[in-house]
């Protein structure tokens, strides 16, 4: 039983990791435009923009992966191994995203006045629960036929 429903509870991480990554960027690219330094919003320098340019593109390879594996899962497929790469990958995203999005925010990203700070405290359990990371790699590797 517990087995079987864990498909559904790693999906169900993946999936609000992702949405707290979108909020987290959308967060982000409201404050970079509104922060001035050097007389100019920090949006406009080229750093800022690679960094986000990086991290929205990131979050849509997420959904296209997240949407497909709905849908699969909907259907009662068997689908432990590609939702064991989406745990992974989205909640390693999640905190690579929230360290970026947090460094935008300079000394500000450090005070919990501001979702970012608690964004990126709240990102590392994702990784651990339900599963560690580490324990999906070693399902993804037993399901390719590694071990
Ligand atoms: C907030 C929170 C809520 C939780 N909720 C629940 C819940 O509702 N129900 C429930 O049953 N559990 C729950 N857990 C427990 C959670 O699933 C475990 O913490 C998690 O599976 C890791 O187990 P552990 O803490 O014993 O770490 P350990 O197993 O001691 O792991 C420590 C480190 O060693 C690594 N490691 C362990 N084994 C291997 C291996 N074979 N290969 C490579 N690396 C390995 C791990 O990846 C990790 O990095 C929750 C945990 C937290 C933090």
């Amino acid at each position: 039983m517990l087995m079987e429903k864990l498909q559904q509870e790693r999906l169900c991480i993946a999936v609000a990791s992702l949405a707290s990554c979108r909020r987290a960027l959308e967060d982000t690219i409201a404050y970079v435009k509104e922060r001035r330094a050097f007389g100019q919003p920090i949006a406009s320098f080229q750093n800022t923009q690679f960094k986000i340019a990086e991290l929205a593109t990131e979050v849509e390879i997420g959904q296209a992966f997240i949407d497909k594996l709905l849908v699969a899962h909907v259907r009662g497929e068997d689908i432990v191994k590609e939702v064991s790469m989406a745990k992974w990958w989205v909640t390693d995203l999640q905190k690579r995203l929230t360290s970026e999005c947090l460094q935008l925010h300079g000394g500000y990203g450090f005070m919990l006045d501001y979702p970012i700070a608690m964004d990126y405290a709240d990102a590392a359990v994702q990784t651990i629960y339900a599963g560690t990371n580490e324990i999906m790699k070693v399902i993804i590797a037993r399901r390719l036929g590694l071990a």
